[in-house]
């Protein structure tokens, strides 16, 4: 039977696998969450908001005769890859998972490595500094017990309510950016401290590139861990397991 695939999105790795997968004439539908105002155009169909947790995204399963699953949502969306591993599992659905390595610490970087959101915060505890605080919008409240950093916030969409940090800075763009640009960025706004999620890829790295060049620190936030699933870094091992069914290459 040929696969009838969910891709769970929200990422260029989403896209570009919708891209492939739409050349190839495969029947898939792209899964957005739901959280920036102007999605892509797509080559195949695609749903937009929550399932409704391991239940709902179960019950969608079924009622699509979905027979693959690839999360290829981004590496900090912890809640939606958890409830896939789940649902996958409770339906007899084939998972495999699109991720992008981690970036890696290397000559010149000056990273200070934290475990989560409320360990950045905690981190932020002392005098005021310039900080680019480059970790999207769904979070920045968590930042309220620092309000005496002025804060740079780069953001695909404008935020609905102001964000409650006393004195911040937004810039609406959507990217990718590069390295000359976010060094001028930083500069432009004497940052002194880069704070950021570790999500690897090129698209967001210009800031981290940036920031070593410039000699800046960076206070990196480690991903979430998620349970065991199988995972490959490439479109092409993805269209890979589907036509093979996952069975050869035993993902
Ligand atoms: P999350 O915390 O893991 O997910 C929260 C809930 O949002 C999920 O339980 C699910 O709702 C819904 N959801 C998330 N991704 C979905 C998808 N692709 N399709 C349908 N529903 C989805 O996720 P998040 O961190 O808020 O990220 C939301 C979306 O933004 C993801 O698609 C992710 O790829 C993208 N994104 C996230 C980040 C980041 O830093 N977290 C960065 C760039 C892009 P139900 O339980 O109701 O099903």
């Amino acid at each position: 039977m040929p696969p009838n695939l969910l891709i769970l999105g929200g990422t260029l790795e989403a896209s570009a696998l919708a891209g492939a997968v739409a050349e190839k004439g495969m029947t898939a539908t792209l899964s957005y969450a739901g959280r920036v105002e102007r999605l892509k155009e797509q080559p195949i169909p695609r749903r937009v908001g929550g399932f409704g947790g391991v239940c709902g995204l179960a019950q969608y399963l079924r009622d699509h005769k979905i027979t693959h699953v690839v999360d290829a949502t981004h590496s900090f969306a912890a809640q939606m890859s958890e409830n896939a591993v789940v649902a996958c599992r409770q339906t007899a659905t084939r998972l495999l998972a699109l991720t992008r390595p981690p970036w890696c610490k290397k000559a010149g970087d000056d990273w200070q490595n934290v475990r989560d959101i409320a360990a950045a915060v905690t981190a932020l505890s002392g005098p005021a500094k310039r900080v680019m605080l480059a970790i999207g919008r769904m979070h920045l409240a968590q930042f309220s017990p620092c309000p005496q950093h002025q804060y740079l916030l780069r953001l695909v969409d404008a935020p609905d309510v102001p964000p409650p940090l006393p004195h911040h800075r937004i810039i609406i763009s959507r990217g990718p950016f590069t390295v000359a640009g976010d060094a001028a960025l930083l500069q432009d706004h004497d940052i002194e401290l880069v704070v950021a999620k570790n999500s690897g890829g090129s698209g967001a790295q210009a800031k981290i590139l940036a920031a070593r060049q410039l000699g800046l620190p960076v206070l990196m936030i480690d991903r979430p861990v998620l349970s065991p699933r199988d995972e490959v870094g490439s479109v092409d091992a993805v269209l890979d397991w589907l036509a093979h069914d996952g069975t050869e290459r035993g993902v």
